[in-house]
């Protein structure tokens, strides 16, 4: 009953503004009884490092499989978590799940990063260092084995205080990540100035790599710079062969994209590492 009571209050406020559609309401309202229901799950998206042409790498994605709809995107259905500080709780899902994975891996003698979504809400709460390190603690996860994925819009709103929390993070063995890579604005100035293991190249950048010169000479130019300060480099959304050449050729380190494997349950990648072979040799 409460969570009907809030949807109606959602729903007047969104006659007068007109700015929350009726179908994002409807997710909200499923939203809430999702994680009790158990319908979201993890999918983990290999990343193959070019120079040893092994998957070192996974990424976490989140699913939400609707008892109705069936499976729902992630672009769909952040947004609305995000909204409504869902985010929150469910993040906490995603990490502590994702930390669970990666502990049972250790467990089997595999040797895989795990790349954990932070939105920018969940980044900006006083209280993740300390629930990221009970979540790692209670698993019983390899500090070093995670990395936390965070976009440069939501660092850059705080500066300070993004360094500040990315250092600890650091200093307790977390890896960092930027995600998105190249969207945002001054870019380059966060590669300088924050403390970071990696930079995700956005799959925009990827799909252009091939035959736009501009974008070309930006991947260029964010290896280069990644280079001199020791960072992973990895392009997301890699596709074809060709790209890959291309980015391989660029200085990137890491590939990750349909070409080495779609986002894919943890028996499937068991699967695919007992099998795998870099494609093209
Ligand atoms: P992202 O973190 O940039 O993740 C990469 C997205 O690109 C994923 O979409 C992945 O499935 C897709 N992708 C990977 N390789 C390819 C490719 O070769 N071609 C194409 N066309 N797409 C590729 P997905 O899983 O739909 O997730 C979308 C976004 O939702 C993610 O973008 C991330 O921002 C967000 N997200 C997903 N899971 C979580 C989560 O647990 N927490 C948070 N905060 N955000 C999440
Ligand atoms: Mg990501
Ligand atoms: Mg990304
Ligand atoms: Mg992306």
């Amino acid at each position: 009953a409460r969570n009907q009571g809030r949807g109606l209050a959602f729903a007047t406020s969104d006659q007068q503004s007109g700015s929350r559609s009726s179908e994002a309401l409807a997710l909200e309202r499923d939203l809430h009884r999702a994680l009790d229901n158990e319908e979201f799950f993890l999918v983990y998206q290999p990343q193959m490092d070019l120079r040893q042409g092994q998957i070192v790498g996974v990424e976490a994605l989140l699913r939400w499989h609707h008892p109705e709809r069936g499976l729902v995107s992630p672009i769909q259905f952040i947004p609305v978590l995000e909204d409504t500080g869902l985010i929150t709780r469910v993040g906490d899902w995603v990490i502590a799940e994702a930390c669970r994975q990666s502990a049972q891996w250790s467990a089997q003698g595999l040797i895989l990063r795990v790349g954990i979504n932070l939105s920018p809400r969940q980044f900006l709460e006083p209280t993740l260092f300390d629930r990221v390190m009970l979540l790692i603690a209670e698993t019983g996860a390899n500090p070093n084995e995670i990395e936390l994925e965070i976009t440069e819009s939501l660092a850059m709103q705080e500066p300070a205080t993004a360094i500040a929390l990315l250092q600890r993070f650091r200093a307790a063995d977390i890896q960092i990540a930027i995600d998105d890579f190249g969207i945002g604005h001054s870019s380059l100035e966060y590669l300088l100035k924050f403390p970071i293991d990696a930079i995700k190249i956005d799959r925009a950048f990827v799909i252009n790599v091939t035959n736009a010169l501009a974008d070309r000479a930006i991947v260029r130019a964010v290896t280069a710079i990644g280079q001199t300060l020791g960072l992973n480099i990895i392009a997301e959304g890699v596709e074809t062969l060709r790209q890959c050449d291309f980015l391989e050729a660029l200085g990137v380190t890491e590939i990750q994209g349909y070409l080495i494997g779609k986002p894919m349950p943890p028996r499937d990648l068991i699967m695919l590492l007992q099998t795998f072979s870099r494609p093209g040799f």
